[in-house]
């Protein structure tokens, strides 16, 4: 406490207790070069602490500070509203056919480039008081870091610039110096959106990662180029063009490759459009996926289109369109394929195929309930309507879920621990015949999952007894 005080006052010789080293992270695996690794500092733990807790007080107000189109580190707000947003704006002005530039900036090294003067002057152009400027200066003007290698620190080295890369409030300061560039384009409103000519152009940021779209046209390039000259010899973050991607939207090809040159970017945009439309997107499939991508491309290359009408061509024809799985298991079965151990438990009875079919993907954790729904982002929350306490995930609406464990409970199943997985491996209780028991335990999670969307979409309470009367009808039938 008499630390903080004493900071408080600015009586504390920072310079003896501010000091940190700097581990170097690999990016990737089998990382040489310099810029291949991210420099992360590890603190001194009074100095940690002291950081901590001006996050805290920040992170109160910053909300307020930084337009909504920043959406990096800030709590309540999603890296995917920038997306959507981006994503429909890029739509309107396709169907619209508005002459749009689409450009992705990447600042070179952007923690380790800000310019302390600059972060000093955002500070108080933003209101902070300035004993927190005072802070601000302090904290950074007296640190000094050492780099780590094998364990053993190097010489000190003094900072002249950059943030912390690992501090808390690190984030915040840098949010406060990239949100300077929303409010340059702003306030010179000589760079509008293409949608709208009083609107300023979009600029959607997610930390340092910056995407502006905005009008196709000479004068507006050059004002933004201007800007971001502006911008970057203010506040030291040098953005890099030749890392930087720039895509056109309904313009002709030799303007275009006009706007490449003002941009200062030495590609064409057609080889933006050819290398980096790809480069840009995130691949999101499994291994797996990919691999099945790869087998399919090859596939493609060696199929050749005829005039002729489509027919099926299949070595398991039963008949002229009908496949003879029999065939196909039989082959599975002769090349060593196991049988799934479930797989007798699900089909091998009486039940209705639409049960069976429920069953089978209940077992794989794939029925569409709300958290899967979430994870698909077509709901926005994944919690359980019915008792609100977690997670509407299979394992919660069929064994945790009050109503499902009470009910599971009667008939002598102890719900605990169980797993939809492992349906067919869980011991059976005495009272059902052998014969019919997958049959009953299906039907059972079947009415389960019908009272959870009664409830959902109809606002039912279906009462323990009832369900007991539904299993055995559905039974019956
Ligand atoms: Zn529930």
């Amino acid at each position: 406490m008499a630390f903080l005080q004493a900071f408080q006052q600015r009586q504390v010789q920072l310079g003896r207790i501010n000091r940190s080293y700097m581990v170097l992270i690999p990016k990737k695996p089998g990382a040489v070069a310099m810029d291949a690794f991210r420099p992360i500092c590890l603190q001194n733990c009074s100095i940690k602490i002291l950081s901590k807790m001006l996050t805290r007080r920040l992170q109160k107000e910053i909300g307020n500070l930084i337009d909504l189109h920043q959406t990096g580190f800030l709590k309540g707000r999603s890296i995917s509203e920038t997306f959507v947003f981006a994503a429909e704006l890029i739509q309107t002005c396709n169907k619209r056919r508005l002459p749009t530039l689409v450009l992705k900036l990447d600042f070179a090294k952007a923690f380790d480039t800000v310019i302390w003067e600059s972060l000093d002057t955002i500070l108080k152009a933003r209101g902070f008081h300035d004993r927190w400027c005072a802070w601000m200066r302090d904290t950074l003007s007296s640190s000094k870091s050492a780099v780590l290698v094998n364990g053993c620190p190097g010489p000190w080295i003094t900072c002249k610039q950059g943030l912390r890369q690992g501090d808390p409030l690190s984030s915040y300061l840098f949010l406060l110096v990239a949100d300077s560039l929303q409010a340059m384009i702003r306030s010179a409103a000589t760079v509008r959106s293409p949608v709208d000519s009083d609107s300023p152009c979009a600029v959607l940021q997610y930390a340092d990662d910056t995407l502006l779209v905005l009008r196709g046209d000479v004068a507006e390039v050059q004002a933004l180029k201007n800007i971001l000259q502006a911008f970057s010899e203010a506040t030291g973050l040098k953005i890099n063009y030749s890392k930087s991607t720039l895509v056109s939207i309904h313009m002709d090809a030799g303007l275009a490759a006009d706007y490449v040159t003002i941009m200062g970017k030495d590609s064409t945009v057609q080889q933006a459009i050819n290398s980096n439309l790809h480069g840009c997107f995130v691949n999101r499939m499994s291994t797996q996926a990919n691999d099945e991508l790869q087998q399919l491309k090859v596939i493609l290359q060696q199929t050749q289109l005829t005039d002729q009408p489509d027919t099926r061509l299949s070595a398991f024809s039963r008949t002229k369109d009908k496949l003879d799985t029999s065939a196909i298991y039989r082959l599975l079965k002769a090349q060593g394929h196991q049988d799934d151990p479930s797989s007798a438990f699900i089909w091998k009875n009486a039940t209705p195929p639409r049960v069976q079919m429920f069953f089978w993907l209940l077992l794989r954790g794939r029925i569409q309930c709300r958290a899967n729904l979430y994870r698909k982002n077509i709901m926005d929350l994944p919690n359980c309507l019915v008792c609100g306490m977690d997670d509407e995930t299979p394992d919660h609406l069929i064994f945790e879920c009050p109503i499902a464990s009470q009910f599971w409970r009667v008939l002598g199943i102890q719900p605990d621990g169980l797993h939809c997985r492992n349906w067919h491996h869980i011991q059976r209780v005495s009272g059902i015949p052998d014969d019919q028991y997958s049959a009953f335990i299906m039907m059972c999670c079947w009415v389960l999952w019908k009272r959870q969307n009664a409830f959902v979409f109809r606002d039912e309470v279906i009462p323990i007894r009832t369900i007991f009367l539904q299993c055995k009808s559905e039974s019956a039938n």
